[in-house]
């Protein structure tokens, strides 16, 4: 079959051929093709259009990909394997086969969860989250949107939501190639963006239009739902709590004591406001300012707590932050394992995508011996199941549980 570009947008074909790295790299099914891995491409290509890869020798089709002018992934891939028609069929399939890798949610009390994640998913530079019958898609790439109405179609047809809100990364919205703005409703009617759902039978709200992200961090729910069933009768600590995930499961789970911090005042009331939403016997306290200042008071006035949880922003946003993230990751560790009781709960997180897992756990744990305390790690996870990794790169979360 001969790859064919959809009839309903104005996409070009590009005929692409790669250098011998490249095209190795997309015979093991990678999701990137950097501009210096182009050998061979027609000049004037345009975001979105259709890029058909040819293998260097054999001539036969080997992948399909997006173009995108505007970055050092020049093409982000679709398909991998042999020609086919990129029609509303296609994507139609691949939005079918991501849904079905989440029907693990249905049966267990989350109606808040990742469909598409990106590159994971063959819709790189995309991500649709559902909230309880509302929908949100977050796009990061202008490469979307000669297919945006058609997506739209598909996503209407297959899921039936009440709502779809669009949202924009900075860089996309700055591109102004698409005809709306962040936070607008692309689909449906909207009479509150404050919408309720629930995560392993925990009530939250989140706002679509203007949370992060797409309103909350999905891809920690199997650690909050953990950090609740480690918390009955315990003293917490939840630090860096935007909406106060941890802190709402702790309080569920049966803490006696919860205290989230965050620098943002909004997002302690976000906090408050979810744990109003759910049936809990501990007391609730928040502080909203800088985590190391107020840590670091904390370790001088010899608080102490049962569990610590500590899950900040990304502190590598470049390369060249790496090292700089290792060391803020590596007093955050200390801080928090002497705010950690003997027989306590230490959680550390990562989400910086530069940070290797095992480099985050090797500076943590080097913190950890040097302040001579001893602690055996009990659990190492990673990426809740609807946030998949399908390439290196597409692992950014790693947590890991310390008892101290
Ligand atoms: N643990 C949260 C997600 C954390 S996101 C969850 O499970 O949903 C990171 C949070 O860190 C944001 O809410 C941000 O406001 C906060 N933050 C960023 N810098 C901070 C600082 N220096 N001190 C305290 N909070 C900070």
């Amino acid at each position: 079959m001969s790859p064919e570009a959809n009839q309903s947008n104005t996409s070009k074909r590009l005929a692409v051929k790669l250098k011998p790295a490249a095209q190795q790299q997309l015979y093991k099914k990678h999701p990137w093709i950097f501009e210096q891995g182009i050998a061979k491409i027609p000049p004037g290509g345009k975001a979105g259009d259709l890029c058909i890869v040819f293998d260097n020798k054999s001539n036969q089709v080997i992948g399909i990909g997006l173009y995108d002018p505007s970055s050092a992934i020049r093409i982000k891939m679709i398909h991998h394997g042999g020609g086919i028609k990129i029609d509303k069929l296609f994507f139609q399939g691949q939005l079918e086969r991501a849904i079905a890798k989440r029907t693990f949610f249905r049966d267990h009390d989350v109606t808040a969860y990742r469909i598409l994640f990106g590159e994971n998913d063959q819709f790189p530079g995309l991500i649709l989250d559902q909230y309880n019958d509302k929908l949100v898609l977050k796009i990061y790439s202008e490469i979307w949107q000669p297919y945006l109405a058609l997506l739209l179609d598909i996503i209407t047809e297959v899921l039936r939501p009440l709502a779809i809100i669009g949202r924009l990364s900075r860089k996309a919205a700055a591109g102004g190639a698409f005809p709306f703005q962040d936070g607008e409703l692309l689909w449906g009617e909207l009479k509150d963006p404050v919408v309720q759902f629930k995560e392993h039978g925990v009530n939250f709200q989140a706002n679509l239009v203007k949370g992060h992200k797409t309103g909350f961090f999905l891809d920690h729910r199997h650690n909050r739902k953990r950090v609740g069933e480690l918390s009955k009768g315990k003293c917490v600590l939840d630090v860096f709590s935007y909406a106060g995930g941890f802190s709402v499961h702790a309080l569920v789970g049966g803490a006696t004591e919860v205290t989230s911090i965050d620098i943002s005042g909004q997002a302690i009331e976000l906090a408050k406001a979810n744990a109003s939403l759910n049936d809990h016997q501990g007391e609730h306290m928040t502080v909203a300012a800088d985590a190391f200042d107020t840590l670091s008071s904390m370790v001088e006035q010899g608080e102490q707590f049962d569990l610590v949880v500590i899950d900040p922003p990304s502190f590598a946003g470049q390369a060249s932050q790496v090292k700089m993230a290792l060391k803020q990751y590596g007093r955050l560790a200390r801080l928090g394992s002497q705010l950690t009781k003997n027989g306590g709960v230490l959680v550390l997180a990562s989400c910086s995508s530069r940070v290797s897992s095992q480099s985050f756990f090797d500076r943590c744990e080097q913190e950890l011996m040097q302040i001579i305390r001893k602690f055996t790690v009990m659990e190492t996870t990673f990426h809740d199941i609807d946030h998949p990794i399908g390439f290196p790169e597409g692992a950014y979360l790693k947590t890991r549980y310390y008892r101290l």
